[in-house]
């Protein structure tokens, strides 16, 4: 909890106890959390808490790179994870939406330099995989 604090302090931003409640609720719940999942979480504390606030301090905390946002494509909305690791993406399931870490980055620094046209700085990239999982690929 302690690096949360520091980072949100470091850039500027009050820890409210609205923060804390939903960086504990992505701590506390499965590893990938809908923002309505979030929600539901933290208004066992703060019945009143709308998921209009959860998706900005979500914003927050994705801009901060304390939290990583998956964008799925399902209808519940995309996930979002603690970022207990470094940089890296994701694969996403089409058919039941299933996310999986990867545990690297396949965009290489030169890729990067060729994207960036006509003197523009490339400060970060997310990129998700989106296909069939093994169990949705079985058929029968
Ligand atoms: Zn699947
Ligand atoms: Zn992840
Ligand atoms: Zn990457």
């Amino acid at each position: 909890m302690e690096k949360w604090i520091a980072a949100l302090r470091s850039q500027g931003y009050k820890v409210t106890p609205q923060r804390r409640v939903v960086i504990e609720a992505l701590k506390q719940g499965d590893k990938f959390a809908t923002a309505q999942q979030v929600l539901e979480a933290v208004r066992q504390r703060f019945p009143e808490m709308s998921l209009d606030t959860v998706y900005r301090n979500l914003s927050l905390l994705v801009e901060l790179g304390l939290v990583h946002e998956v964008r799925t494509k399902g209808r519940d909305g995309n996930f979002f994870e603690i970022a207990v690791t470094g940089h890296h993406h994701h694969t996403v399931c089409l058919q039941c939406g299933k996310a999986e870490c990867l545990d690297f980055c396949p965009i290489h620094e030169q890729d990067l330099a060729r994207a960036e046209v006509g003197g523009f700085k490339i400060t970060a990239h997310s990129l998700e995989f989106y296909g069939y999982c093994a169990d949705c690929r079985k058929v029968g």
